[in-house]
Order: structure tokens, then sequence, then C-alpha cells
């Protein structure tokens, strides 16, 4: 049924194999492949001139942001683990044939200097910022509450939430009025799954953050917002985010009864880092299947 527009059947919607991959993982070792929109994205100008930084832009909805943002005009930093090397050579590829700039800042955002020195490396290489996706983040599955470890704990918590909190500060310095963040939060947020208890913690924060923070930044001229994304087919899925058996079916529990493709999430970062956005602030975007994000 590929090439309908039916969203039951727009993307892959079959079995997937099980597959593992230690943390972080790399979306070329997938099968199928994410679609990243490497081809399937068509940009139209929409964010023309501007300046991104993604977090986790190598794979993804990271990437699929970046790739988007590149196509719409923008020119994109991205940073990612350096394990993840591969993933991002092929995404600045991909930015770089559209014309635009890609700059690649591989690092750890447990690192705290790390993560508020990225956002001043970004602004100089890409000679501005008004735009921040802070998407980076860990998920590994622990099925009994007993056995979470402090250092996954901290780990899960000083990526998911800390670093976003950094990285607003020092971003506060360098975007302009129109400025534009989204963060990345999730389903579990609003659905938490009892075997990804810190993840799902980690997410519903980021949504008291985003709304908590967009009384502040409006005053500055700047917008702040989430998207809450259903199951999509990334590695972080495989790479520890799930268990095993959970990878066939895989999203087929959502009234669309398939998981999604990163790309199907780029129109959204779009649209929110967008000047047509300019009513648009403290919000939760759901992309998620049809799975409720506000019951
Ligand atoms: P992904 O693995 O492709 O992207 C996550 C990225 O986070 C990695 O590429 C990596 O670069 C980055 N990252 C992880 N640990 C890091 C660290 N210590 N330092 C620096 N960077 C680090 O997976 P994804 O699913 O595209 O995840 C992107 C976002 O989407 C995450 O915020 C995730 O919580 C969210 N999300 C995903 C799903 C899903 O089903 N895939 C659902 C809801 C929300
Ligand atoms: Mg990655």
């Amino acid at each position: 049924m590929s090439g309908t527009n039916n969203p039951l059947y727009k993307h892959y919607d079959g079995k997937f194999e099980k597959q593992e991959q230690a943390y972080p993982g790399l979306q070329n070792k997938m099968h199928p492949v994410p679609d990243c929109g490497e081809e399937s994205y068509v940009g139209n100008n929409q964010l023309k001139g501007k300046k991104a930084l993604v977090t986790g832009g190598d794979s993804g909805i990271g990437r699929a942001a970046a790739i988007a943002y590149a196509k719409e005009g923008a020119d994109v930093a991205i940073s990612y683990l350096p394990d993840e090397e591969a993933d991002a050579q092929e995404v600045k590829e991909v930015i770089e044939k559209t014309g635009q700039k890609a700059v690649l800042l591989p690092g750890d955002l447990r690192d705290e200097k790390f993560a508020r020195d990225l956002v001043h490396e970004a602004e100089k290489a890409l000679g501005g910022l008004d735009t921040l996706v802070l998407n980076a983040a860990i998920q590994q599955f622990e099925k009994d509450i007993r056995n979470l470890s402090t250092e996954q704990l901290t780990d899960t918590f000083t990526v998911n939430i800390f670093s976003n909190v950094w990285m607003l500060q020092e971003a506060l310095q360098h975007l302009p009025e129109g400025g534009s963040v989204v963060v990345t939060t999730s389903v579990q947020a609003f659905e938490p799954a009892g075997l990804l208890s810190d993840y799902a913690m980690t997410k519903s924060s980021q949504v008291a953050f985003v709304i908590a923070m967009s009384g502040q930044l409006a005053a500055k001229g700047i917008r702040i917002n989430a998207v809450a994304p259903g199951p999509v087919w990334t590695v972080l899925q495989v790479a520890g985010g799930q268990p095993q058996d959970n990878i066939p079916e895989f999203g087929q529990n959502t009234p669309l009864k398939r998981a999604g493709q990163p790309v199907e999430l780029a129109d959204t970062y779009v649209l929110l880092a967008s000047d047509k956005a300019s009513y648009i602030t403290g919000q939760v975007y759901g992309v998620t299947g049809g799975m409720p994000i506000n019951s």
C-alpha cells in the first residue's frame, strides 16, 4: 500500500525483526533504516536564513528535524555522542547537498561544561542562533525499580532535563526576539510505562519546564514549545529503550496501528521554529499515531 495517503499504510506497517545494539546505537545499522526525510521531505523556504542547533541531530527525530530545517533554508548545527560519528556524517552530507551549512559538534551532554559550551560553539560556527531544539535523550528500560541504578537515574536526568536547563540558560545570551526553542518530550510524560519510570519522569519534567519557561521567554519575544512523539522507529528503541520482545509489534498498539517514522515529525518541528508560529508558545504538540496526550 505504499504511495497511499491513508495514514494507516503511508509508512512501513509490518512487524520489525528483533535487533539489538548497545547505547547509543547507530541508525545506519537498523533494518529497516528509519526514514528521516533524506529523500522524502520536500522544503519550501519556510526557515530561510535561520540558524538552528539540534541536539541528537545525528539520528531519529533530531535528524529528521535537522534535515527538514536545512531543506527549509536554515543553517544547522547538530550535537551527538562521538560514537555516532558515522550517522552524523550522513546528516552532514544531506544538509550540504541542500546548499546549507552543516556544523558537527560531538560531545557528551552528561558533561555540564560541554553542554554549556556547545551553545556558544554553535552560535560562533553558525554566525548566530535563533532556533534551539533540545532533543537528545537517554531511554533505558528497567523492569524492576529495585534494579534501577543511581548511575542510570543520574545519566537519564542529566541528559534529559539538566542539559535542557543548562543549554537554555546559555542560549538566552544569543536567542533574538522571534527566536524559538523546541523540546522533544514524549507520550511517556502522559502515559508512563512501568519499565520506563526514570525516562517518563524526565519527560513529564520537560513539559513542566516548557510551560514554566513560556512566560519568562515571552517577555523576551522568544517562544518555547514541546513535541510529544508516540512510538517512532528509531535506534533509541533497539539500543536499550525497549525489551527485544516489544520490538516486533512496536507501535502497533496505537490507533494508527504502526510505528511512526521520524520524517512524520518533521513538519511540526518546522512549524514551531518558523515565524508562522508567532502565537504559539507554552504548548505540547502530540505526534503520536493517535495515543492521547491530554486525557
Ligand atoms: P535517537 O537515538 O535517534 O536520538 C537520541 C539522540 O540523543 C542520540 O542520537 C544521541 O545523539 C543523543 N544522546 C543520547 N545520549 C547522549 C549523551 N549522553 N550526550 C549527548 N547526546 C546524547 O532516538 P530518537 O527516538 O530520535 O530520540 C530523540 C528524542 O525523541 C528523545 O528526546 C526521545 O526521548 C524522544 N522520543 C522518542 C520516541 C520514539 O519512539 N523514538 C518517542 C517519544 C519521544
Ligand atoms: Mg544517534
